[in-house]
C-alpha cells in the first residue's frame, strides 16, 4: 500500500474498453470487491450501471469471483438498510451481479482499524476495484476515489464519526418557513418556530440534506475550512484503513455526469460540464489529483469554484501519509 516516492502512472481514455485492456489484473486475487455507489433514489446521474457491468464481466472472464459492494448510509433514505439498499441498486440497473452491503442490515456490523469503523463484510475480499463516479461535493469539495472508499466503506457509526463536526444554522432573513427542509430531515432535527426553521443541534448529524432542498439558500453551511478539513482528513484516515484491510486495489474513475453534489441526494442535478472519460491507476492519490486536473481543464477552472472548499486537502494529506504520489504521468490511450 505504501508507495516509494516516484512518479505514478494514470491512464486516460474516452473508451472504457481501452482502459479495461490496459489494466494490470495480476494484483487482484480470487474474490474481488467492486466498490460502487448505487445512487440514492431520485438521483439520475449516478454511476452508469453499464460501466459497472463491463468491469464486472471482465473480472468474471478472468475466472475470479466478484460482487458490487457498498455500505449503508447515515441518513434515512433508500439505502439506509441493506434490504432497501439492494432494492434501490436493482432498480438502478445493478442487478446483473451479486450485491453485497458490507455493514449488516442496519449498518451495525463493523471492524475497527486504527479507530476507523469499516463495514465488516470487507474481510471476505482479497482485492478491490474502486469504481468511482467523480463529482463535486459541498462538504468535501469533490467526491473521488478517496471519498468512495473512505466515507463509502465506513459503517453507520463510522460515517457519523467522520461527519461529527458540522453545525448548520438557518439564516432567518432568508427563511420563508415553507417546511421543505423539515420534510426532508430524516433526523427530526428541524422545527418551524414562529414561521422560521430552526435546527436542533443535538439531533442534527450534519448530513446537509436541508441545504440541498432549500430553494431560498437559507441554510447556512459553516464550511469553515476547519470543519471541512476535519471531515476530509477523517475520510483519508478511513481510506487508509480500507487500504490496510484490502491492500490489492485498482482504481477506475468515471468522469462523466459531473454534478455539483454527491449521488446521495434524491434530487435531479445537471452536470456542470461535458463528459470527459475514464481514468485508471494503481495510485489513489494520483487518480484523484488527475481527476481534479481534468475536471478543471474541461471546465476552464470552474470545477474548482463549484463550492468554496479547498480541493487539495485530501490529496495533500494522503500524500503526507504516503498513500500515493502527487507526481504522475498522464497517459492517453487512443
Ligand atoms: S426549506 Fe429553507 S426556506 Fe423553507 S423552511 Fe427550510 S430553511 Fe426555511
Ligand atoms: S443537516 Fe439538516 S437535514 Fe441533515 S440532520 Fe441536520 S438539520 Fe436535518
Amino acid at each position: 500500500m505504501r508507495f516509494n516516492r516516484k512518479m505514478s502512472k494514470v491512464y486516460f481514455s474516452e473508451d472504457l474498453d481501452k482502459i479495461l485492456e490496459t489494466i494490470d489484473y495480476s494484483k487482484l486475487g480470487k474474490n474481488v470487491a467492486i466498490k460502487v455507489h448505487f445512487g440514492e433514489k431520485g438521483c439520475t446521474t449516478y454511476l452508469d450501471p453499464e460501466i459497472a457491468k463491463k468491469v464486472y464481466e471482465k473480472i468474471i472472464s478472468l475466472g475470479k469471483k466478484a460482487a458490487l459492494v457498498d455500505c449503508n448510509v447515515l441518513y434515512k433514505g433508500s439505502r439506509t438498510n441493506t434490504t432497501d439498499h439492494i432494492k434501490t441498486a436493482k432498480e438502478h440497473g445493478f442487478g446483473f451481479a451479486p450485491i453485497d452491503i458490507l455493514d449488516g442490515e442496519l449498518g451495525e456490523e463493523f471492524i475497527e482499524v486504527n479507530g476507523c469503523k469499516i463495514g465488516a463484510g470487507i474481510k471476505k475480499y482479497d482485492s478491490m476495484i474502486v469504481l468511482t463516479h467523480f463529482k463535486g461535493h459541498g462538504e468535501t469539495g469533490y467526491g473521488g476515489a478517496f471519498k468512495n472508499i473512505g466515507m463509502g466503506l465506513g459503517s453507520r457509526a463510522g460515517k457519523l464519526q467522520m461527519h461529527g463536526d458540522l453545525k448548520l444554522s438557518v439564516i432567518k432573513e432568508k427563511c420563508i418557513g415553507c417546511g421543505v427542509c423539515k420534510a426532508h430531515c430524516n433526523y427530526g432535527a428541524i422545527e418551524i418556530i414562529n414561521g422560521k426553521a430552526e435546527i436542533n443541534q443535538e439531533k442534527c448529524v450534519g448530513c446537509s440534506m436541508c441545504v440541498a432542498v432549500c430553494e431560498q439558500r437559507a441554510v447556512n453551511l459553516p464550511w469553515a475550512e476547519v470543519a471541512s478539513e476535519k471531515v476530509q482528513k477523517r475520510i483519508i484516515d478511513y481510506a487508509e484503513s480500507v487500504l490496510r484491510l484490502v491492500p490489492n486495489q485498482i482504481f477506475i474513475s468515471v468522469l462523466k455526469n459531473i454534478t455539483p453534489e454527491c449521488d446521495c441526494w434524491d434530487i435531479v442535478q445537471k452536470p456542470v460540464m461535458a463528459d470527459i472519460g475514464f481514468l485508471y491507476s494503481e495510485d489513489i492519490v494520483s487518480i484523484d489529483k488527475a481527476s481534479l486536473y481534468l475536471a478543471n481543464k474541461k471546465s476552464e477552472g470552474n470545477f474548482d469554484k463549484i463550492n468554496s472548499v479547498n480541493k487539495n486537502i485530501q490529496v495533500d494529506y494522503a500524500y503526507e501519509k504516503k498513500l500515493g504520489e502527487k507526481e504522475y504521468e498522464l497517459i492517453e490511450l487512443k
